[in-house]
């Protein structure tokens, strides 16, 4: 092989890689939460009564007294210190879709010199980060830049293992001094609160007496690349970026659909087995993996649980998949568009709502009034879809999902909801008043447990559409691959809640008119379905028919990018909707405008630059060597009297001329600053500065074609994407 000696050296380095030794398997039912200091834990070593206590807390999210507090924290402590702690930590997830924590030893000194340790109730509950340096969308003065973490105690506590040591890590909210979300456990918190009291309300209207409180469920699904580290540390755009700048489309893609749930690689399987170790000990229920469509992609699944669970498990989860590539030799990608022309990644996000006592609201479920619950719910879900689908847009929008939900690529920009063939009669059916009358002695059976039984077979889904319902669940597919599931998680469940109080209040307004409760629950969904039934869409979701019919004849948006996506967050509805759930005030909302604002500017600002930088003291160098040495060899000929062609000279010439060109130009609008307002600012970057950055690496990778590898710097896509 060709090639320049560091990408040489590295091809030999992933040639010789030894696997890493990872501990022998233990069983699950060993490791399984062992780090976790969940009920279980907490049942074996608290007193009856504080365990009753914390149960409570736990379960219903009462406030724990401060006494029990102290007994609960020093158990805490007892138990992290025999596993070898001495720090703890709040962690809590701010506004950017990282996590944040601060680590304090549990020492303290005495006057006499002693060195003992000390966690108090106080200390677990609540801690003080100076939390000036995390995005707060101006929120906070500087003047007063403190901010509160407060532990949530229905996310369970937990012990994270490094290399260089074990902390206790207590999963928190992070607030302003004047009590403000800054972040986004919080409102996803809160969400939940509102989609309880709604869905409460229709259920009582239903006649249900005995209801157990009502949450969401979240199982996200996850695709990532791996990518070896020899390529990746030599790909600065990889590195700081997370997706390559530059590269040209190999000669084999995934046009051969050989990957998609292809033998897993033997490293890529070790590396699996050790991460999901390190899951299972936290308490996370890894459950699938397989390759994805793309040559290096994979995805992991674990089982769902609660949305507050799922979210933080989700965080945490990435943040051990980065981890555990590392000590494998990879880098672990988790862009949304890692390689140009190769399939992104996304982040499906399964979502229900359910409770104890009447279990999950979005399965048909086995009686006819389960149906009409079931209807209830999924109608409203068509309601918010149809009434905030540019919300649920703004929610997911960042600069990176724009190159999958904007270009060529699944899902569209489009928010429709899939049904499924004959979920989608039924609801057309009450729409066009053909089911009013259906009425077998008082009760209406629609037999939708059968429908929708065999609804669940997984081949029939359609797989172009970026909200579908898969048989108990909605499954939201438009997430990107490095998002916080909470932000979509808040805009459902918010928007679900709004929806069945709108529900609720045409439910009592029809039974109060009279009418039985079946005809009532149909009168109402035929409202609802004459007002939002345009949402529903089972067609093709890529085709440019839909996206023509969609805007033209439904009247639904097409939004393809987050600078036209996030000023949704600014609407009066929006406003009203976050207000009257008490999930965001108004000033939190503008702030998270601003934050995300502030995010896609700067993460666009940052790849222009980088590609300025490569193009200039990576590949301008490489192409003009590579002319010297073509233009000796011409001349050297020539001294012969041999003429060679040079049409591939002039070529690199011209591309390379262009090629710098184009970085003047974007140099140039990279110093631009005064804008409007921060909407034209992200215009700008939509418009001018994106653009660009693909007119520069448009001439670069016409020059990766010509220039001779042994002079081109950056590992190629057939390196990164097919060699492990
Ligand atoms: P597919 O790739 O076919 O969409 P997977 O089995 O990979 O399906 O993932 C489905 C995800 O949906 C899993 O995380 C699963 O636990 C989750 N899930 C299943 N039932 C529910 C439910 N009722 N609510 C929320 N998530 C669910
Ligand atoms: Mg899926």
């Amino acid at each position: 092989m060709s090639g320049n000696s560091a990408r040489v050296q590295a091809i030999q380095n992933i040639t010789n890689h030894k696997p890493v030794a990872v501990e022998k398997p233990e069983t699950l039912s060993k490791i399984w939460a062992c780090d976790v200091f969940n009920l279980a834990t907490m049942e074996q070593c608290l007193s009856k009564n504080a365990f009753k206590a914390i149960k409570k807390t736990v379960t219903t999210g009462a406030p724990l007294e401060p006494a029990t507090a102290d007994i609960v924290a020093a158990a805490m402590k007892e138990w992290a210190q025999q596993k070898g702690v001495k720090f703890f930590s709040h962690i809590f997830y701010p506004m950017t879709n990282l996590t944040a924590e601060k680590h304090d030893g549990f020492i303290i000194t005495t006057p006499e010199g002693h060195a003992i340790t000390e966690f108090t109730g106080s200390l677990l509950i609540k801690g003080e980060p100076d939390g000036s340096s995390f995005p707060n969308g101006s929120i906070r003065m500087t003047n007063a830049a403190r901010g509160y973490t407060a532990w949530d105690p229905t996310s369970p506590p937990y012990i994270m293992q490094t290399d260089n040591g074990a902390t206790l890590m207590i999963p928190s909210v992070f607030m302003s001094w004047t009590g403000e979300a800054l972040d986004k456990k919080i409102p996803l918190l809160r969400s939940n609160r509102a989609l309880n009291k709604a869905g409460r309300r229709v259920l009582e209207l239903m006649g249900e007496t005995d209801i157990a409180p009502i949450a969401a469920s979240c199982g996200a699904e996850q695709e990532y690349f791996l990518v070896d580290a020899n390529f990746a540390n030599q790909r600065p755009d990889l590195l700081f970026a997370g997706r390559t700048l530059f590269g040209a489309p190999p000669a084999k893609g995934q046009q051969f659909d050989d990957h998609y749930f292809g033998a897993i690689p033997a490293r890529v399987q070790v590396f699996m087995q050790d991460l999901e170790d390190k899951l299972y000990r936290l308490g996370i229920p890894a459950k699938t993996h397989h390759n994805e469509v793309a040559p290096g992609q994979f995805e992991i699944a674990p089982y769902y649980e609660s949305a507050n669970i799922a979210a933080d498990h989700q965080q945490l989860m990435m943040t051990l998949m980065k981890a555990t590539a590392k000590k494998h030799g990879f880098l672990c990608l988790l862009h949304e568009k890692p390689f140009a022309g190769v399939n992104g990644s996304g982040k499906h996000v399964n979502w229900s709502v359910g409770n104890a006592t009447q279990g999950n609201l979005l399965d048909p479920g086995k009686t006819p009034h389960d149906n009409l619950n079931f209807l209830l719910f999924c109608g409203a879900v068509i309601r918010g879809v149809h009434k905030f689908g540019p919300l649920l847009r703004a929610a997911i929008a960042s600069a990176a999902n724009d190159h999958r939900l904007g270009a060529n690529e699944a899902p569209p920009a489009i928010l429709s909801v899939y049904l499924g063939d004959q979920l989608e009669r039924v609801y057309a059916d009450i729409q066009a008043g053909k089911i009013a009358t259906s009425k077998k002695s008082g009760v209406m059976d629609l037999g939708l447990s059968e429908i929708l039984t065999f609804e669940r077979d997984p081949g029939d889904r359609n797989r172009t559409s970026p909200f579908a319902f898969t048989g108990n669940r909605f499954e939201f597919r438009a997430v990107g691959a490095s998002q916080s599931v909470s932000g979509p998680l808040v805009t459902m469940n918010t928007m679900l809640a709004d929806s069945l109080d709108w529900v609720a209040d045409k439910l009592e307004a029809a039974i109060k008119g009279g009418l039985e409760r079946p005809a009532a629950v149909i009168a109402v969904l035929k409202e609802l379905m004459e007002l939002h039934g345009n949402v529903v869409f089972g067609g093709d979701g890529y085709s440019s028919e839909w996206h023509q019919a969609a805007v033209d004849e439904r009247g639904l948006k097409n939004i393809p990018n987050t600078a036209d996506a996030l000023p949704a967050l600014r609407e009066q509805s929006v406003k009203e909707l976050f207000e009257k759930t008490g999930v965001l005030s108004p000033v939190e909302l503008e702030s998270r405008f601003e934050v995300y604002a502030e995010q896609y500017i700067l993460s666009i600002e940052v790849e222009a630059k980088l590609v300025v930088d490569i193009a200039k003291t990576q590949l301008y160098p490489a192409a003009t060597k590579y002319l010297a040495e073509l233009s000796s060899t011409v001349n050297g000929l020539s001294s012969l009297g041999i003429k060679l062609d040079n049409t591939t000279a002039s070529l690199i010439a011209d591309k390379t001329n262009g090629m710098m060109a184009a970085v003047s130009k974007l140099s140039a609008a990279l110093t631009q600053h005064d804008f409007d307002s921060i909407e034209a600012h992200m215009q700008f970057c939509a418009k001018d500065i994106r653009p660009l950055m693909d007119e520069v690496r448009a001439y670069a990778d016409a020059l990766e074609m010509e220039v001779a590898d042994e002079h081109w710097p950056l590992p190629k896509y057939f390196e990164m994407l097919f060699i492990r």
